[in-house]
């Protein structure tokens, strides 16, 4: 059986719709000017961006919100990891001082959460710190991890929600949001999590979200939470 990807990418602006920008065709067309991500891509030992990959960070480097819709096993991690150590290198400082946390990944289960901080930490960047927060963890010793102070906090929603309402953690300097795997998310019923969460987060953030599947539950999560995004859709067309 061969495999082929389909690609469609689509601006959800209303009214005039701005250019697609054009993929990434190879590693350094997105990060020629940050050598410290061209090193961990080398020493992964990546050969060239996956389709969702090279859609994707031409998007969400120009600081557009993005629905990034593919399969499990594309790269979708580092599809918004990478653009998203950018912005947080990008943001004014206060003080010479980084505004912390700057970047919130949520997502639906605890292994998930130890996925994405393994990505974070294997091609961390700058010395940014990241934190991982959820349900079953040890409570305690999260707390004390982000009182340390944190740039990225990659959490499940229940967990960072009663955090949140005990005043462990701020998110008013978060402007990177990312919701990976919101179909999972939604179906696991986290939704009033995530809108309690997503009340404290800077309005004027950059958020991306990710999903395996585009039903109309994703679609209107998408229309509540993301500012005239756009949408990079990889499905595979059995040959
Ligand atoms: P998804 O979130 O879409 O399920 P992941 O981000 O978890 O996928 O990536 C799946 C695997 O592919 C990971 O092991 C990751 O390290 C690897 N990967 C990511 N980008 C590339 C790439 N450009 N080339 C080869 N492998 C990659
Ligand atoms: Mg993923």
């Amino acid at each position: 059986r061969k495999e082929n990807f389909n690609i469609v990418c689509d601006d959800l602006k209303e009214g005039e719709k701005r250019p697609i920008p054009n993929p990434t065709c190879a590693f350094a067309d997105a990060f020629q000017c940050y050598p410290e991500i061209m090193e961990n891509i080398k020493k992964a030992g990546f050969q060239m961006p996956t389709p969702i990959q090279s859609q994707s960070w031409p998007i969400v480097l120009q600081g557009i919100d993005l629905i990034g819709v593919a399969q499990t096993g594309t790269g979708k991690t580092l599809s918004y990891l990478m653009p998203g150590f950018i912005h947080l290198d990008g943001q004014p400082k206060v003080g010479g001082k980084r505004n912390r946390p700057g970047m919130l990944v949520l997502t639906p289960t605890r292994e998930l959460a130890i996925q994405v901080e393994a990505e974070c930490s294997k091609y961390s960047y700058k010395g940014l710190r990241s934190v991982c927060v959820y349900g079953g963890g040890d409570r305690d010793r999260q707390i004390e991890d982000l009182r340390k102070g944190v740039d990225v906090i990659i959490a499940t929603p229940g967990r960072l929600n009663d955090l949140q309402m005990n005043n462990f953690v701020n998110l008013k300097s978060v402007t990177y949001l990312v919701l990976d795997e919101a179909d999972k998310m939604l179906d696991m019923g986290f939704e009033p999590q995530i809108m309690k969460i997503l009340l404290d987060v800077r309005p004027d953030r950059q958020t991306i979200m990710t999903s395996a599947t585009w039903p109309y539950a994703v679609r209107r999560l998408a229309q509540s939470y993301l500012k005239e995004p756009m949408i990079v859709y990889v499905g595979t067309l059995d040959l």
